[in-house]
């Protein structure tokens, strides 16, 4: 390590809604921060289909829904981001999709308590998020490929597609990005426990290796046939369907999670379009096969999301991770904040924003100190 002066009190790894939350806490704290994120989008599970018009929010490509009646941080961010949320439509009768030779059957089904949407998607959370850091601070196309650790500080470094290497040197840093590719990807300082490492290459990453499809309407034709545009299925492609509508309906959306496996979604994408596209017509009449756009987000295939061990284990339901994924390392000046690390709500949105707070809180308490 040198002993230049940093470019910053903090580097944030990531730019997901986890990094993005620890970097609008740093900055709100009056800490200098710089997020490198390795897409050229920030958001990483959270991505939305915009219109080509005027950008505005269409539909969800990775998470849809918050409970905020058993989410109190989700309830906190929301309320100081200002997003508001609506019911997910769950009126009328389901569809069983038994027998890909035969109609889907009517059913009513419980309804899921407390499941909500947001208004403008949980993009809102990002773009909100992202819109009130300062100018420059969140460096897109920077996948970070090193971190080392001494008494005087960190560097981190970066790399990109047919760019040198950039260091950058700071005081602490919070790595927000999926822990198993972290694991793999970077660079880690000699000092850093390998218990750390082996708990990193132990947790899955939530929904990294599932495929979610979005169709598009004109209106939400099944609202008026009394169906509530869930479907659940047993033959597939699409395991279960819900509406993703907007509240009013005037976007008409349903979306889907893609039952079969990623290499076979992989070597057949086109038969893929069409086995859904039947399923579709199977449940909701040639009505369901008119739709106006489809969109298929597969992140099993997004290297910043998904590792080669998610592919091939299937992901539990997440379970609060080892105590040492929360704790301080490098004398205080290195910290996680993925989602999966979260004490509450492991791997969702809720678990992003709780890790986020923590990993600030530990790392304020060091820089408080040195
Ligand atoms: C299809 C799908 C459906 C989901 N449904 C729900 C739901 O309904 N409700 C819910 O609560 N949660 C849901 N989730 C989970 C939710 O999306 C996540 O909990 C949340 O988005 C995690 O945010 P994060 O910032 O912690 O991690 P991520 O979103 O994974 O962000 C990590 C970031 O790190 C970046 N990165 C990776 N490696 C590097 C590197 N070397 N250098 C720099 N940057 C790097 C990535 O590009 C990414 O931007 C769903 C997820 C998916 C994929």
């Amino acid at each position: 390590m040198t002993d230049r002066g940093p470019d910053c009190d903090v580097v944030v790894v990531g730019a997901g809604l986890s990094g993005l939350t620890c970097a609008s806490l740093l900055c709100d704290a009056g800490l200098d921060t710089i997020v490198l994120e390795a897409a050229e989008r920030t958001g990483g599970r959270i991505h939305s289909v915009k219109h080509a018009s005027d950008g505005s929010y269409v539909a969800d490509l990775g998470p849809t829904w918050v409970w905020p009646a058993y989410q109190p941080i989700v309830t906190a961010w929301l309320d100081r981001l200002n997003v508001e949320t609506f019911n997910q439509f769950e009126s009328g009768d389901a569809v069983l999709d038994l027998d890909e030779t035969a109609p889907g059957q009517r059913q009513l089904l419980p309804g899921q308590h407390g499941i909500r949407r947001l208004h403008g998607g949980p993009q809102a959370l990002i773009d909100t998020l992202h819109g009130r850091l300062p100018h420059g601070i969140v460096r897109t196309g920077h996948p970070v490929t090193a971190i080392d650790a001494d008494a005087n500080g960190v560097v981190v470094t970066a790399g990109g597609a047919g760019a040198e290497d950039r260091e950058f040197h700071a005081t602490g840093v919070i790595v927000a990005a999926p822990l198993r590719l972290a694991a793999q990807a970077i660079s880690w300082p000699g000092s850093l426990d390998k218990a750390v490492l082996a708990a990193m290459a132990a947790t899955p990453t939530w929904m990294a290796a599932q495929t979610k499809a979005v169709f598009l309407y004109d209106r939400p034709f099944w609202r008026s046939e009394g169906l509530s545009g869930r479907v659940a299925s047993r033959p597939g492609p699409l395991a279960e369907v819900h509406d993703h509508s907007s509240e009013d309906g005037h976007l008409a959306a349903l979306f889907g999670f893609v039952g079969w496996p990623p290499a076979v979604r992989e070597a057949h994408p086109e038969a893929l379009r069409e086995e859904i596209t039947r399923q579709m017509v199977r449940c909701f009449g040639d009505r369901g096969g008119a739709y106006s756009a489809l969109h298929i987000e597969d992140w099993a295939m997004n290297r910043a999301i998904c590792s080669e061990l998610d592919l091939t284990r299937p992901a539990a339901h997440p379970e609060v991770t080892p105590d040492i994924l929360r704790a301080p390392h490098c004398d205080g000046r290195l910290f996680f904040a993925v989602a999966e690390t979260a004490l509450q709500s492991p791997g969702l949105i809720e678990g992003a924003f709780c890790a986020a707070q923590c990993a600030v809180a530990g790392l304020t308490t060091t820089l408080h100190e040195t």
